[in-house]
């Protein structure tokens, strides 16, 4: 609809700009006719007026043609929200990626204890957290992987794993370093338990998933909420 719209802007941006132009061109020729016939009063109106409808003329076509909001509106990337966290520089449509989890089943796809401990514990999940992803329009419950593990005498469980977004990463050092050399990452802790980063991979992208697609990754520490235990 919007793009309907901004292409009608600029149909008409360009007709209006094309019949001023036409009418500049007109005008300096009866300007100059005038001029020839001694009517140097009428020529020199005629001329401005060519000149000033031209200029206008001119910089309605441009202006329409290359304005930044109808511009972004026509590649469809008017709802990219430009934001930082911590050293990360991301762009992310909040309401492409809402509309997105709302075709996602609940999970990743797997049903063992660990995964459906993650999605139990959500509903306990702190209000920060919560909020964190509500903000970027991620559906804490539709992960597109999670992992986890805890040792002997841990009373949480250790969670990695990520979520997808409608985004673009746009700076920042990937939380994924390589081995070789690898370049010191800080997670962005939300609370305590919770932290976040971002990536440049991507992987199991759900299928349909709207591009462009930015990969989160997560690093949770979580409580086992299931009734069975965990060994
Ligand atoms: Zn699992």
């Amino acid at each position: 609809m919007r793009k309907i719209l901004s292409l009608i802007i600029i149909i008409f941006g360009i007709i209006i700009g094309a019949i001023l132009m036409l009418f500049g061109v007109y005008c300096i020729f009866v300007a100059i006719v005038d001029f020839l016939s001694g009517n140097t009063e009428r020529a020199a109106i005629g001329a401005v007026m060519s000149f000033v409808s031209v200029i206008i003329g001119v910089s309605l076509i441009f202006g329409t043609l290359f304005n930044k909001k109808i511009m972004k509106i026509m590649s469809g990337e008017e709802y990219l929200i430009e934001k930082t966290f911590a050293g990360w520089r991301i762009e992310f449509d909040r309401e492409a990626t809402r509309e997105a989890f709302t075709k996602l089943p609940v999970g990743s796809g797997c049903d063992c204890k660990t995964c459906r401990n993650f999605l139990k514990a959500v509903e306990s999940f702190p209000k920060e957290v919560v909020d964190f992803f509500n903000e970027l329009g991620v559906d804490l419950m539709k992960p597109s992987e999670t992992y986890g593990s805890r040792g002997i005498q841990d009373i949480n469980m250790q969670y990695g794993g990520w979520y997808h977004i409608v985004g673009k990463y746009l700076s920042g050092e990937d939380i994924w370093q390589p081995a070789k050399e690898p370049k010191p990452v800080k997670w962005l802790d939300i609370t305590d338990d919770f932290a976040i980063g971002f990536t440049r991979n991507k992987a199991l992208v759900p299928n349909g998933f709207p591009e462009p697609v930015l990969q989160m990754e997560i690093n949770f520490s979580v409580p086992w909420v299931l009734e069975e235990p965990y060994r």
